[in-house]
Order: C-alpha cells, then structure tokens, then sequence
C-alpha cells in the first residue's frame, strides 16, 4: 500500500512538474481558472495563431492551437474545442441560422397573404398581385432551405 502511494504521488509530481514546465499549457490552464486579467489576449498569441473563426459560445476570437498530434481551438474567455467539436459546433450554428431563415420566410408568406388580401378588397389588383408573387417567392425560398437541410442531414 505504502508503495502505491508514493509511485501515484511521484506520478502526480511528474504530472505537475511536466504541466509547468510546458509554458503553453500554463497559458492555457490560466485562462481557464481566470488568472490571466480579463482583456490581455497576448498571452493568447503565446500558445497559437488568432483564426478568422469566432467562438460558438460567446462569439469571441478562436485561436488555433497546433499541438503536434491534435488541432485545437480556444477563445479567450476559456472555450476549448477539439477540431471535431468545432465542426459540429459550426454545423448547430448553420442549422440554426437555416431555421431562422426559413421562419422568417414563413411569416413573410404570411404578412404578403394579409397585404395581398386586404390590397384586393379594395380593387386594388396591381399591389395585390405583387404581394401574392412576393408570397410566393418567399413560400418557395423557405422550401429550398428545408430542402437544403434534408441534403445535410
Ligand atoms: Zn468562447
């Protein structure tokens, strides 16, 4: 038991010793418990390159992190993502924006339909018309983003 004890607390020691002497992880690690002062992103440059890609979470800068085995993304505020978690995290954001889109263009449908209604009531065929083909492009736009979301699925 005793022996147990002190070759985990000699691992623990190895563990922590490797953890600061790697400086990139320290930045790391500091940003993550709040150490480093909020607004210096200096210390970011230090353990990667600023990407042209935003945070998922909270929109802010991603900067990649080329390990030598494994890309990785931080912002930051702390947000860490593995290269397949940014995919996916991109893919959610997309299909976000598609169904936002798409309910846009349904209420579009729906407001062109009352303007063309109460334009016709009032014999006043010409705005009518063009609010029903204004509908209709926008009942056919939302068709071709679900279309769409079906061919990414
Ligand atoms: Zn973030």
């Amino acid at each position: 038991m005793g022996g147990l004890v002190a070759r985990l607390v000699s691992e623990q020691t190895r563990r922590e010793s490797t953890w600061e002497r790697d400086p990139r992880m320290r930045i790391e690690a500091n940003f993550s418990t709040m150490e480093t002062p909020a607004g210096d992103l200096s210390a970011m440059d230090k353990i990667g390159k600023l990407s042209a890609l935003t945070c998922p979470a909270c929109k802010g800068s991603l900067w990649e992190v080329d390990d030598a085995h494994v890309l990785r993304f931080r912002c930051h505020t702390g947000h860490a993502f593995s290269a397949e978690s940014l995919d996916g995290a991109q893919r959610d954001r997309i299909e976000d924006a598609v169904y936002t889109a798409i309910a846009a263009l349904e209420e579009d449908v729906q407001f062109s339909g009352v303007l063309e209604k109460r334009f016709g009531d009032r014999d006043q065929t010409h705005l009518a018309t063009q609010y029903r083909m204004k509908a209709e492009k926008a009942r056919q736009s939302a068709e071709a983003l679900r279309a769409l979301l079906v061919r990414r699925d």
